[in-house]
């Protein structure tokens, strides 16, 4: 039995999920597939695992395990089930890649669905669980994608043991099809239960125009609805974490916390303080502005919005919203709202994420400044206006040069809808879009493209392959990956050394049959046990036979983590970045050890880090990232537990102290890195053409890669840049402003 508080149960009663318990555990249990579709906030995540339990699901030993894409996803909603349950994080869990609090007790298990898919490799009936729920199906995410296609098989293999294994599918209600259409992957169609919500009227406003920054005009939109507008919280959302800062920061200069009265004498110095942020405008502007700020939320009588617009509810022009208040205006209430500020994305530690659910302070609004991790995977509470500017960044990957590049692109009409729809769960709302109605009917596609098709599918080949699956192109994909994709992975996984291909004998018919079929190796199957992609797992099976473990693993698990060093300051970051460039030169060291380059200074930074006696400090100091120094150690422990399995008698292995390598060892590793990023090798652009080029300085850091036209260039923040060796090896080439090379070293032609 689960004992819950009356708060925690008057707050389950009115999620629209708990109506329907009895039909879906109904259907769950005459089904071995289920799918679930509901709004964003219906109570899927919360809700059914606790359903589950109480049906009796994580008796007898077995677990009932949840898959999220998002890590915030897991670690937040593991949280607030064993709250709601009112049991301990020991039964309640999650499993991420670097954390988790999962224990021999665990009953509910949230986890990312990367993790599950190691779990399968290891125990390919998953005996350890009666029922694994896919949550956030909709978002397409590799992982969860390849899980589906496993789990078809491993429901079906568990159903012939007579030991039933329950699949159930959550996905807000978006492009159900691609599942439950899909024969290859469910040969009987899965019953689908619809969760209907209460979902409040959200009035849409489009732009006439479309601005040519979206900060601003979202920046520009939040002071206008609080200055302005009925109470409510406000939701935005942009695009990354720089964006997010900066615009929070923005606004808790211009609504700083104040007094929620404003006295006489306090109100000369707000209206100093708002003339100078408007001297541009004119007078009229700025006395209108005044008297706005001193409008009485409390008093405020709220009119639908769509009717405050004038003629057409489809637009909404600023000006519009101006003249509607001028009557309503009363100077004698001078009561004033503060903004309650926060930010919202997914590297952001979880004890500031978990702001958003508490009530802002009394008399003051909820502002919320997210990246789309609102979009579905956290329902926030208090939302009563969505400012939606369409856009979305996404690391697009070209599937023919491998070129990576972070893009923001307009978002889908489908993530769209779905931001809106955050602005009905508690009343009618309003969702702003900062673009054209034209622009979203002609340049939005329907759906975002599924993650499978967005980037190369090496580690998830790899993957397939250690748990049998020789025919990848045969596998019931809910999106197969194209042709290309396949091909690049398995030519990169041959090179490597970790497959090995199959040859075709006899006829034309004989040979086909063999293509992309090519087999694991040894190599490949110890590769495949590493928790990093087959490159790093190469590198790490290297260095065993040159006795360079603990160095590799090190340098490995800081490749594995992104932005270990900083380029610009973080907040709270307070060194200047000259000062880092200047250390990171020292760290680079002479002769070998500088050819080794940037993955000298990785090495040395996470050696100096160790050392030291305030990791905070020296990460502040140092422009190194916090987080990803703790990512990096905990993968470290994670490699040599894994590899101490695989060579127990290794003495060298547990050295988590490491010197800066020697000369030897430094030559040795730019050999293993070139193991590693063997097909990712450039060559300077000689001397006669940069004579030519017109710009002499730039094409000094130019280089030339195996089949590209164009050079592409050192990153600036890379060491090299000072010696500029004739060969290098990179770790990625992405497009910003031009394309550049990042995590360079050296290699001499032998
Ligand atoms: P769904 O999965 O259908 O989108 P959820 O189960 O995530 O819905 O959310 C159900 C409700 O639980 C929402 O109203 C949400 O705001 C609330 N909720 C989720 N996490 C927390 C939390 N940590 N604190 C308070 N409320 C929460
Ligand atoms: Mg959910």
């Amino acid at each position: 039995p689960v004992f819950r508080t009356t708060e925690i149960q008057e707050a389950r009663e009115k999620l629209p999920i708990l109506a329907e318990e009895q039909t879906i555990m109904e259907t769950i249990s005459e089904n071995p597939v289920v799918i679930l579709a509901g709004e964003t906030g219906s109570g899927k995540t919360t809700q059914v695992p606790q359903f589950l339990y109480e049906a009796g699901y994580a008796e007898n030993g077995r677990m009932i395990g949840i898959t999220e894409p998002r890590r915030v996803a897991a670690v937040s909603m593991a949280a607030r089930v064993s709250e709601e349950m009112a049991l301990g994080t020991n039964i309640v869990s999650y499993q991420i890649r670097f954390q988790g609090n999962v224990t021999d007790e665990t009953k509910i298990k949230f986890m990312t669905d990367g993790i599950l898919l190691k779990e399968i490799q290891k125990d390919f009936l998953l005996l350890k669980y009666s029922v694994v729920i896919i949550d956030e199906a909709h978002e397409r995410s590799v992982y969860s994608d390849i899980l589906l296609g496993l789990l078809s098989r491993i429901v079906h293999l568990r159903k012939k043991k007579d030991d039933p294994l329950k699949l159930i599918i959550m996905s807000a209600t978006l492009r159900l099809e691609d599942f439950s259409e899909n024969r290859k992957l469910f040969k009987e169609v899965p019953p689908v239960i619809k969760v209907e919500s209460r979902q409040y009227p959200v009035t849409i406003h489009f732009n006439k125009r479309t601005p040519e920054s979206y900060i601003e005009e979202a920046y520009k939109k939040i002071c206008k609805i609080h200055r302005t507008l009925p109470d409510g919280g406000i939701l935005v959302f942009l695009t990354g974490q720089q964006e997010v800062n900066h615009l929070c920061r923005r606004l808790r200069e211009t609504f700083p916390v104040v007094k929620t009265t404003v006295k006489q004498s306090d109100k000369e110095e707000v209206e100093s303080s708002l003339l100078r942020k408007t001297k541009k405008k004119n007078l009229k502007d700025i006395s209108n502005q005044l008297i706005k700020e001193a409008v009485n939320l409390d008093n405020y009588s709220a009119l639908p919005l769509a009717e405050m617009e004038g003629d057409d509810p489809h637009y909404n022009d600023d000006s519009d919203m101006e003249s509607i208040h001028e009557d309503e205006l009363d100077m004698g209430t001078t009561s004033f709202s503060s903004l309650h500020v926060l930010p919202l994305y997914s590297m952001l530690p979880p004890q500031k994420q978990r702001l958003v659910f508490e009530n802002p302070p009394e008399g003051s609004r909820l502002c919320v400044v997210a990246t789309n991790v609102a979009e579905t995977s956290l329902t926030i509470p208090h939302i009563r206006y969505v400012i939606d500017t369409g856009k979305v960044k996404a690391k697009v990957y070209d599937k023919v040069t491998g070129i990576s590049a972070f893009h923001v692109t307009w978002t889908s009409k489908a993530s769209a809808n779905q931001r809106a729809g955050r602005a009905g769960r508690i009343a009618p709302g309003h969702c702003y879009r900062l673009y054209s109605s034209a622009l979203f009917n002609d340049e939005f596609p329907d759906f975002s493209e599924p993650d499978i098709l967005r980037r190369p599918i090496d580690d998830l080949v790899l993957q397939m392959k250690s748990i049998g699956i020789d025919k990848v192109l045969n596998f019931p994909f809910p999106t197969p990956p194209d042709l290309e994709q396949i091909k690049g992975a398995e030519r990169l996984l041959i090179n490597l050394g970790a497959l090995e291909e199959q040859r075709g004998r006899g006829t034309l018919k004989d040979r086909k049959k063999f293509e992309y079929a090519a087999r694991i190796t040894a190599l490949g199957r110890v590769m495949a046990e590493l928790p990093v992609a087959p490159r790093y797992a190469k590198m790490l099976a290297l260095s065993e036979q040159h006795d360079l473990l603990p160095l590799a693993v090190c340098l490995v698990a800081a490749l594995a983590v992104p932005e270990v060093l900083l380029e610009t300051p973080l907040d709270g970051n307070r060194g200047s970045t000259k000062q880092w460039q200047a250390m990171r030169r020292t760290w680079a060291g002479k002769g070998n050890s500088l050819l080794l380059g940037d993955a000298m200074v990785l090495l040395r930074a996470i050696g100096a880090a160790d050392n030291s006696p305030n990791i905070v400090a020296f990460c502040n100091e140092h422009g190194l990232r916090m987080k990803a120094i703790k990512e990096v150690q905990s993968l470290r422990s994670q490699l040599i537990r894994e590899i101490s399995l695989v060579l127990p008698n290794n003495p060298t292995l547990f050295n988590l102290k490491i010197d800066p390598p020697t000369d030897l060892q430094a030559k040795l590793l730019r050999q293993i890195l070139l193991a590693g990023l063997i097909d990712r090798v450039a060559q300077k652009v000689p001397a006669s053409e940069i004579k030519e080029s017109g710009d002499k300085i730039k094409m000094k850091t130019a280089y030339k890669l195996q089949d590209m036209e164009d050079p592409v260039f050192l990153h600036p923040s890379s060491v090299l840049k000072y010696e500029l060796p004739e060969f290098i090896i990179y770790q990625e080439v992405f497009e910003a402003s031009k394309l550049f090379l990042r995590g360079i070293s050296g290699i001499e032609p032998e």
